[in-house]
């Protein structure tokens, strides 16, 4: 049987907080991080660390991507996919075919 091990970790600004999975993302700085406004505002964390990571932090990098592109990346989930089409659209921008 697995057993989950809770490991207490300290992020670099000196959050505590627990983890049993070995991501090593502090919830703390995950939620200061996340935008308020312009097209990551309504993704969850780990799409826009997703996003962040891989450089599309603007539609227009974005559009330069396919939709299985976009949904191949660690964090993106297949809810993302819609609200990412629909500010795509706003700007006249649409995934990459
Ligand atoms: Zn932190």
């Amino acid at each position: 049987m697995r057993t989950l091990k809770k490991i207490l970790r300290t992020c670099p600004k000196g959050h505590q907080y627990y983890k049993s999975s070995d991501c090593p993302t502090c919830p703390v700085c995950e939620a200061a991080k996340k935008p308020t406004e312009g097209f990551m505002a309504g993704l969850s964390a780990p799409a826009v660390r997703a996003l962040q990571t891989a450089g599309m932090s603007s539609l227009k990098i974005l559009s330069q991507h396919s939709k299985k592109e976009v949904l191949a990346l660690h964090g993106i989930g297949p809810s993302s996919i819609p609200k990412l089409g629909a500010a795509l659209k706003k700007e006249g921008l649409d995934f990459k075919n």
